[in-house]
This record gives structure tokens, C-alpha cells and sequence, in this order.
């Protein structure tokens, strides 16, 4: 396992490579988020451990840089305080999980085994509705040559929508899956995705639309005929 470590606290930092090395895994450390960038994009890391507050580019900002490069490697955040909006900014930039400081070590070890583990295991690269296709490993959604990267929730509800293109989904199921059982997301939250979605159909040209079923919800649909 190889792992890139990024934080610029570096008693913390120097500790986390520590406890890397304990269990055989291999650890880069970088003290700011500039270098963070340069040794992400240049080299090839099983998982990448980033603080969110840092000097030169901030955690958000370098997974966002990342995720816009395809680079997709797991990422997972950590974050200073346990504030909610910080975990969702973080996930939506791309990151597929967070830890908040102070955290127990074992716990940081258990994610990063889940997310190996996650990525070992997806057999299906990527789902396709007429002239779509949506890139599972680098949330990207394509038709014909042209591409554009998908939130982490856009993706989730493009996702949904393709899987079930034979049904309409309810709002209530796309906040369900998507946000969760215990989220305050509401009516409003989807139709906001809805319509992202519905502008990057538009920018890819693609003969697909998210069409509305009245009072009941969303399906895909092709051109008329
Ligand atoms: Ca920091």
C-alpha cells in the first residue's frame, strides 16, 4: 500500500507516516497543499490522506484539482472541526470520506482498508443510457467526445436515474439514497441537482433529458419519437 500523506501539522503528520510504516504500508509526506498537488498528480497512491487547512491549496481545492485531472484516488479528508458543512463541501469536492480531528489511529486504518477494499471490488466501470455513459471510477459523464465531471450527488442521482430508467423515481427515494434516511434535504434540494444535471445534458448534446413526472418524480428519457 502506498500512500500519499498531506498535512501541515507536521508533529501529526510525522506520527501518521510513523503509524504507515508500522503497518508496512509505504508513506510520502508533504507539509502544504502545493506540494500535496504536485506529488498527487505525478505519482500513483493507493489512498491520499489530506488535511483541509493548509498553506498554498486548501484540501477542497486540491481534490476538486484532482477529480478535474481524472485522477481518481480515494481521498480522504481531515477536518478540523465537526462542522457539518465542512464534511459535505469536502465530500461534494470530490473526497470519498472524512475523518475529524482529534481521531484514534485504528479508526483512520479501518477507512483506509475500507476504501481499498471499496475500490478492489467494482466490477462495472460504468452504467450507459442511449448516447450516455457515466464513468463510474472518475464521476464523469460523457456522449460522444465530450465529457463533464459530475458532483459527488449529481453523480449519485445520474446513477439512480440510469439504473431504474424504467421507473419514475420519487423525490422522497432520490433524498433517501442520496442524501439519506436522516438528512433535512428536501423537495427543493433535488430539484436543484435536477437542474445541474439537466444544464450538463445540455452542454454534452446528449438526446437524453431528466423529464418530470407530475407529482410523482423523474425519469430518463430519450428524444420523442
Ligand atoms: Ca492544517
Amino acid at each position: 500500500m502506498n500512500l500519499l500523506i498531506v498535512e501541515d501539522e507536521v508533529r501529526l503528520a510525522d506520527a501518521l507516516g510513523e503509524i504507515m510504516r508500522e503497518q508496512k504500508y509505504m508513506a510520502d509526506i508533504v507539509y502544504n497543499g502545493t506540494d500535496g498537488l504536485y506529488y498527487a498528480k505525478n505519482n500513483s497512491y493507493d489512498v491520499i490522506i489530506l488535511d483541509v487547512m493548509l498553506p498554498g491549496i486548501n484540501g477542497f481545492d486540491l481534490v476538486r484539482e484532482l477529480r478535474a485531472c481524472h485522477i481518481a484516488t480515494p481521498v480522504i479528508l481531515l477536518t478540523a472541526k465537526d462542522d457539518i458543512r465542512d464534511k459535505i463541501t469536502g465530500l461534494d469536492s470530490g473526497a470519498d470520506d472524512y475523518m475529524t480531528k482529534p481521531f484514534v489511529p485504528e479508526e483512520l486504518l479501518a477507512r483506509i482498508r475500507a476504501l481499498t477494499r471499496r475500490q478492489g471490488d467494482v466490477v462495472l466501470e460504468e452504467q450507459r443510457f442511449l448516447d450516455l455513459t457515466l464513468h463510474l471510477s472518475t464521476c464523469d459523464l460523457s456522449c460522444g467526445c465530450k465529457s463533464i465531471h459530475l458532483s459527488y450527488k449529481e453523480f449519485e442521482i445520474m446513477k439512480l436515474l440510469i439504473a431504474n430508467q424504467k421507473i419514475v423515481l420519487s423525490k422522497e427515494a432520490l433524498i433517501s439514497r442520496v442524501w439519506g434516511n436522516d438528512s433535512n434535504a428536501e423537495d427543493n434540494n433535488v430539484e436543484a441537482y435536477i437542474s445541474f444535471l439537466r444544464k450538463k445534458l445540455v452542454f454534452l448534446g446528449s438526446c437524453v433529458s431528466i423529464n418530470t413526472v407530475r407529482k410523482v418524480g423523474y425519469r430518463l428519457e430519450g428524444p420523442a419519437s
